[in-house]
């Protein structure tokens, strides 16, 4: 009877576990080249990444597709933070440079830095659009549009199954202490 309840007892924890992780870490099925500190130049085969990356991220970071609007968890996020390309960790936005363009996907005003992207032109579908890749990796993220806000006029339109976000660690604190004072 005892051994039922323990064994019981462990089913429960696991689901409890695994529901927890399923929440918090929908794209969190890393890659073994998935670095925040290694700023080397990562060069695959199609078919290496193909075994490496859930079929989603693949369809999008390397066959340049685009993934359905309005499904991102990112596109009204409004949380403090960085973004990471979801393929190879490199930091690529701001969650401050993030805005809500209403476009269906995250958008940002500006990347990290100049080199945390690359663009190229873009001229499928008929049409003349400019593409934004990762500065690391090359996996494909979306295209950049010159109807953006202020400051710089721009609108980088990201498909979020390829980004990975961190909570700023200290914002969050700052956030939280001020939840407790103002609550008192
Ligand atoms: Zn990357």
């Amino acid at each position: 009877m005892k051994d039922k309840l323990i064994i019981l007892t462990w089913c429960v924890m696991g689901v409890f576990l695994q529901n927890c992780f399923g929440q918090t870490s929908p794209t969190q099925q890393k890659s073994p080249l998935y670095s925040r500190t290694d700023t080397t130049k990562v060069t695959q085969t199609n078919t290496d990444w193909k075994k490496i990356l859930s079929p989603e991220v693949y369809q999008v970071a390397r066959l340049k597709g685009t993934e359905r609007p309005f499904t991102s968890e990112y596109e009204h996020s409004k949380e403090v933070g960085t973004f990471y390309c979801a393929v190879c960790g490199n930091a690529l936005f701001r969650s401050n440079a993030k805005y809500e363009s209403g476009c269906g996907w995250p958008s940002f005003f500006e990347p990290i830095s100049k080199t945390s992207i690359i663009e190229a032109n873009d001229n499928t579908l008929g049409m003349r659009r400019i593409e934004v890749m990762c500065g690391r990796c090359k996996s494909h993220l979306g295209h950049v549009f010159d109807d953006g806000p202020p400051p710089t006029g721009l609108r980088y339109c990201i498909n979020g199954v390829v980004l990975d976000f961190e909570k700023a660690k200290t914002a969050e604190k700052k956030f939280n202490k001020k939840k407790t004072t103002s609550g008192s």
